[in-house]
């Protein structure tokens, strides 16, 4: 154990140091970015014309790794105080429910027993939509995502469901989730569930996984109720 309060230690300043260099990283790739886009308009070079567009969606793909990572680095700006869980529930269905409907998946949301919990909205949220995103693309022809809030008063806590209807996990791929970099997607990250789970953790609840291939999966998350007042 005290190995790894030292591994942590090690991993905070790496992270410090990795986020200055992401933020001074960003700037050049705009500019290329803009440059790319500028040389490839009304292009008669067939090369040009060929590449350009591989050359922005890289350069898009290295920005959204950067960004994912920043906020997965930031840990300094955490602001814990009590929040409804309902209302962030409802804002992170709300703006996927457009994601949702261009792949054929619908969301539901069912919540039970009225909730506050002691976190910060914007991380909470962050982490919530990870998870829910990770459910609609798992879904590649139809399906459902189905979102269950209740609350156990004897335990103090608040307990999420995050059910989808979509391909499922084998064993080992599902060994693998949570570790940084693993995806499974042409476009993905890897980056969306270790930040989901670094979190919630951190907001002192914890987060699960269990699936089936072709089937499903099911995430369930637990935040400790808020008891002020
Ligand atoms: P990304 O979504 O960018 O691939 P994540 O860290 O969010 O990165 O997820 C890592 C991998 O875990 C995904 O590529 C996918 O293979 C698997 N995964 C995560 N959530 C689910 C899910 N709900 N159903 C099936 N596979 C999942
Ligand atoms: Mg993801």
């Amino acid at each position: 154990q005290f190995d790894d309060m030292i591994y942590l230690d090690k991993l905070a300043t790496v992270s410090e140091m990795a986020a200055s260099f992401a933020h001074e990283i960003r700037n050049p790739l705009t500019t290329v970015r803009g440059f790319v886009q500028f040389l490839s308009k009304d292009t008669t070079d067939e090369n040009v014309k060929k590449f350009a567009p591989i050359i922005l969606e890289e350069l898009d793909r290295t920005n959204k790794i950067i960004s994912e990572y920043l906020t997965l680095a930031k840990p300094a700006s955490f602001q814990l105080q009590r929040v409804s869980i309902d209302d962030i529930l409802y804002t992170s269905v709300h703006l996927l429910s457009p994601l949702g409907t261009m792949t054929n998946v619908s969301l539901h949301l069912y919540t039970e027993g009225k909730s506050d919990v002691y976190g910060d909205s914007h991380y909470l949220k962050q982490a919530l939509l990870n998870v829910m995103k990770n459910g609609i693309e798992a879904i590649e022809h139809g399906g459902v995502v189905t979102i269950h809030k209740t609350v156990d008063e004897k335990e103090k806590e608040v307990i999420i469901t995050i059910r989808d209807t979509g391909k499922g996990m084998t064993k080992d791929e599902l060994k693998n989730i949570g570790l940084p970099y693993y995806t499974t997607k042409s476009k993905g990250t890897g980056l969306g569930s270790m930040i989901a789970s670094r979190i919630i953790r951190q907001m002192g609840g914890t987060m699960a996984y269990e699936s089936r291939l072709n089937e499903g999966t099911t995430v369930t998350i637990t935040l400790p109720l808020y008891e002020g007042d």
